[in-house]
């Protein structure tokens, strides 16, 4: 007969993260950019307190366990003591993304029906027009003390936060509940219909955040220094904000400066270790360091994820700079990572483009996550790193539903990603596009992914972009976009015959098409779906 272990049930709680930083790490810092521009630093002790204090501030606002906060905030002090006293009171934090079209903020923000609203003065136009269209908005909290706050016409109902808190005691009692409570809310970017929103539990997120903690995956720990490049007001910053207090790490926040110098100055004056970011990130801070000569001295680490690491980039980190890239996969819906990895230590004797290349794959999956791929008629395919099909996962941090979102999406318990994917013999798992990326040609498919990679391996590529444009004969047709580096120069026909060299002749485009930049999304991914509204006619 199966017994009960005899172990405590202590429930897993996010403001159990927040106290363990405050009494076993209280001294190590925590450094921010503010939004009016100086670095603002304080230790985790202070952090826990003003979290209380943020707490009972809410309770003063006459917000009760199961409301909804939302945020309109960038990677910031303030902002992360909101995402400990929100979940800690039992509340859900609702994270918003504020490149999403205004009328999606509106959607969002009334779906999830947010009772306060805390956002950064940058995001203060944005406010003024979404405002009164939020009638179950009490009030909106400027994240700034008074001289930083603007007024913002026709919103009443303004706070700041720093008044907020003045009068508040910093002893709150955290309340214990059950750690599979609401405590987060993040919704899709909803490039189709209205953004869906994925509602993490304590539970999804301790586990996610200790997960991000082991060596293989972040390697956390109080001997490093993070910097989460990755948006807090999307995907919870990959868990970063919770794990590096859980594993006593000095946390870095950049507030919203985010362009290749201030991102490398901060590294550098923070002694910055580790840090996490999505691939044109990556590109922006390479093109700065590259054309200014510089080295990073302590960085040694950076995650990656959010859309594919073009190949070069990996290599020019490696062997160039010596920081390590850790490449992962996720979505809204998995909490944060999913998979990470793919090196072992019989690796060792590859030579380094070997080992590039497969970095280049978005890794194993977590403890936690299971991964398969299946074809159209839902069969599991195998693991041999060659059949592709759409990425299904199901875990311990993955969407079982969407917030008042009716029917579940999953499929015999699995939520099917609406990636295109292999997994190989020993579980690393490649993109090979999202299921509406794939260009169709021929009835065989192009990975955009790997076409993109390939020209961003060309000297004066800064960034590509493929599509699939319809053909009268082949169906589709790849047509690729490239913005160039500044002072370089390549042709159409150039890049043509360097791809040619790299891959199949019947991936090579049809055509290229030179812009000064491509229109990137909120959470900083190339919005293909507008290159194919402009370009996506038919070829002849
Ligand atoms: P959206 O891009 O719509 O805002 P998410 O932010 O949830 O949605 O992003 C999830 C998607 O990003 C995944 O389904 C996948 O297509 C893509 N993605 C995430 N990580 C990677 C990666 N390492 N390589 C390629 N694609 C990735």
């Amino acid at each position: 007969m199966l017994q009960t272990g005899l172990m405590m049930d202590r429930p897993l709680l996010l403001s159990g993260i927040i106290e363990h930083a405050a009494a076993q790490f209280g001294d190590v810092e925590v450094v921010a950019r503010e939004t009016h521009g100086p670095l603002f630093r304080y230790t985790y002790a202070q952090c826990a307190a003003r979290s209380r204090r943020l707490a009972n501030a809410l309770a003063g606002l006459g917000l009760k366990p199961g409301d909804a906060v939302g945020s309109i905030a960038w990677n910031n002090q303030r902002h992360l003591e909101a995402y400990y006293a929100v979940s800690g009171s039992g509340m859900v934090m609702h994270t918003c993304n504020p490149r999403l079209h205004p009328q999606q903020l509106i959607y969002i923000i009334n779906h999830a029906e947010d009772q306060v609203v805390l956002f950064d003065a940058t995001f203060a136009p944005l406010v003024k027009g979404i405002a009164a269209h939020c009638p179950k908005v009490r009030a909106w909290v400027c994240l700034a003390d008074s001289e930083h706050t603007p007024l913002i016409e026709g919103v009443a109902n303004l706070a700041v936060y720093e008044e907020l808190l003045a009068p508040c005691s910093d002893r709150f009692a955290w309340p214990e509940f059950d750690e599979r409570t609401a405590a987060a809310l993040c919704y899709t970017s909803g490039t189709t219909g209205n953004p869906k929103g994925a509602l993490y539990s304590h539970r999804s997120i301790v586990l996610n955040a200790m997960t991000i903690c082991i060596p293989g995956a972040l390697n956390l720990s109080s001997l490093q220094t993070v910097l989460p490049v990755v948006p807090m007001f999307h995907i919870n910053a990959w868990c970063i904000p919770y794990a590096a207090p859980m594993a006593g790490t000095k946390l870095v926040l950049p507030g919203p400066k985010l362009d290749g110098a201030s991102l490398y100055e901060l590294m550098e004056s923070e002694r910055v270790t580790i840090s996490a970011g999505v691939p044109t990130i990556w590109q922006g801070m390479v093109a700065h360091v590259e054309q200014h000569g510089l080295q990073f001295s302590t960085m040694r680490m950076t995650a990656t994820g959010g859309s594919a690491m073009p190949l070069s980039l990996i290599a020019k980190f490696a062997d160039v700079y010596n920081v390590e890239v850790r490449h992962g996969w996720g979505m809204t819906e998995t909490t944060a990572v999913a998979t990470m990895g793919s090196l072992q230590g019989k690796h060792a004797d590859w030579t380094p483009q070997q080992k590039h290349a497969l970095v280049a794959k978005q890794g194993k999956s977590t403890f936690g996550v299971e991964i398969k791929v299946v074809d159209e008629s839902g069969a599991t395919l195998a693991r041999d790193g060659v059949a592709q099909g759409e990425l299904m996962v199901r875990g311990q941090w993955i969407v079982s539903a969407y917030y008042k979102g009716g029917q579940s999406p999953l499929v015999d318990g699995w939520f099917p990603t609406g990636d295109i994917a292999t997994i190989d013999a020993e579980g690393v798992m490649q993109i090979r596009d999202r299921a509406k990326d794939v260009i169709k040609t021929g009835g065989e498919w192009i990975s955009s992914i790997d076409l993109e990679s390939a020209a961003a391996a060309h000297p004066a590529v800064a960034m590509a972009a493929v599509i699939g444009v319809k053909h009268p004969k082949w169906d589709e047709r790849p047509l690729m976009f490239v913005v160039r580096k500044p002072g370089q120069d390549v042709t159409r026909e150039e890049l043509l015959v360097f791809l040619a060299e790299r891959v199949a002749k019947w991936w090579v485009p049809d055509d290229v098409v030179f812009l000064d930049a491509l229109p990137v999304g909120g959470t900083g991914k190339v919005q293909k779906a507008d290159l194919r509204k402009q370009y996506g006619g038919v070829f002849s």
